[in-house]
């Protein structure tokens, strides 16, 4: 210890250091008073370092590294936190990941508009002021075929609101088998409690009839609720009651129907090998009086909650004070209003909405791209290989769906799988894969082609 309170004296003093050559450029860069925190920081962390030293050189080593050090603090810092990650996990809507990515050319029309003033309250024709949910509200309604629509900042957000408006210190009659939870401590009965809303829930797991609604109706009955189980399937022995029947039930009764959809799917995914997901037109068609469901799940856009139906109904949902608590900004608003023109061209569609194609690509085509993958990396000190896997819809969606999909196997004789998912996820522009059977595996379904050289790089380091 008496020979550490001498390591002490070798440490520099702040002002000393602020002098140096190379802080001074730090300062010109940073500013002054990060920079000087900066270097505050790193001389306690040597202080804490020299406590524990237990040898000069080694003492010596960290001083010697001590600019070094203060330029990737004040690097790190200065650096934005959120970053691009390549998906190479193949669950096409990663929650983590940020779900729906969006296509460069909707950003590129997008990043036009945000740079400066806009439209978003303005009336352009009579010159005043004008509503910013004028610019998507009739390109959902032609989409959907709904009366009328309103977004808010994300379906949970949206359910909340419903409830809210719709059944306050009233009961809403939902079935057993349909109280979700969906993540992120999202649980159906907890969203309707802080809503006001009372839920009165009937049936039983696997089974829900329709006379188990009419049993339990009171005065106080506001809303039937109908939640799509998005992330989960009950099987078997099941039944439930469809929407046509729910809504059937609800002009006999007057009760609105309420269909809390999850995905906004606005494409039969039939079409494409894919099972058939119910969609927004479907709901409308059945005769639901306010549907919600996310913008950035199956829709491919951005987070948003989406509530269409009824006029009346939608008319008092956008007279409630909580939602300006809920209102979307203009980044969501010119983006949504970007995707939902691509739903326009129904036969490009799926082409042009990341989601979508990663969804439909076909294995063949994956395969292409794992052989392509190969041909860039050409020589390498791993050993590679295209192995048949399975994608994932993932964002709690589609839950049994498995699509065929074709990934690289990296291994190498030096690192572990595991040591392999930590470099890759720890590089420069983090490349997140999974491990199956032993095996460190990227999916091609969901990595760009773009991102083929940054992926050669992270193997070079490896
Ligand atoms: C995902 C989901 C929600 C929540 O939507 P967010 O957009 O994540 O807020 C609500 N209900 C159902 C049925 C869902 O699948």
């Amino acid at each position: 210890m008496a020979n550490n309170s001498e390591y002490f004296k070798m440490i520099p003093k702040v002002d000393v250091l602020l002098e140096d050559e190379k802080v001074i450029e730090f300062v010109r860069i940073y500013g002054r008073q990060i920079v000087v925190d900066v270097v505050r920081e790193c001389i306690d962390d040597i202080r804490m370092f020299v406590k524990q030293a237990k040898s000069e050189s080694e003492v010596y080593d960290k001083i010697e590294n001590l600019v070094f050090d203060i330029e990737s603090t004040l690097c790190k810092k200065t650096s934005l936190s959120v970053k691009k990650v390549i998906n190479g996990t193949g669950t096409i809507l990663h929650t983590n990941l940020g779900r729906a990515p969006l296509s460069q050319k909707h950003l590129d029309k997008v990043n036009n508009i945000m740079a400066g003033y806009t439209n978003l309250e303005y009336d352009l024709e009579k010159g005043k002021r004008g509503l910013r949910y004028s610019h998507i509200e009739d390109k959902i309604k032609y989409l959907t075929g709904a009366e009328s629509a309103i977004v808010v900042n994300n379906n949970a957000a949206a359910v909340m609101l419903v409830l809210s408006t719709l059944a306050k210190n009233k009961e809403a009659i939902t079935s057993r088998g349909e109280l979700v939870e969906i993540g992120g401590s999202f649980r159906v009965p907890d969203v309707m409690e802080a809503s006001g809303t009372k839920l009165v829930d009937v049936g039983t797991t696997n089974k829900t009839h329709i006379d188990d609604y009419e049993n339990a109706i009171t005065d106080d009955t506001a809303l039937f609720l109908k939640v799509h189980t998005s992330n989960y399937k009950i099987v078997g022995f099941t039944e439930s009651v469809s929407l046509n029947d729910m809504c059937k039930m609800g002009s006999q009764y007057n009760i609105p129907v309420y269909h809390d959809l999850g995905s906004g799917v606005l494409i039969d995914l039939a079409k494409y090998g894919l099972e058939h997901e119910p969609t927004v037109q479907d709901s409308v068609k059945a005769g639901v009086d306010v549907i919600s469901f996310s913008g950035d799940k199956l829709l491919g856009g951005p987070q948003a909650g989406i509530i269409v139906g009824k006029n009346s109904y939608i008319e008092k949902i956008k007279n409630n004070p909580m939602t300006r608590a809920l209102r979307v900004d203009k980044f969501t608003i010119a983006m949504l209003d970007a995707v939902l023109t691509e739903y326009l061209n129904k036969e490009n569609v799926v082409n042009n909405i990341p989601i979508l194609k990663n969804l439909t690509l076909n294995k063949d085509d994956i395969y292409k791209k794992a052989n392509t993958l190969l041909e860039v990396l050409g020589d390498t000190n791993v050993e590679l290989r295209i192995l048949e896997t399975q994608s994932q819809a993932g964002g709690g969606s589609m839950p049994l769906l498995e699509i065929p999909s074709y990934a690289i196997g990296i291994k190498s004789k030096v690192l572990t799988p595991h040591d392999i998912e930590i470099k890759f996820r720890e590089f420069e522009t983090p490349i997140i894969g999974r491990i199956s059977h032993d095996v460190f595996l990227l999916d091609l379904r969901t990595i760009e082609k773009e991102d083929f050289e940054m992926i050669k790089e992270a193997i070079t380091c490896l």
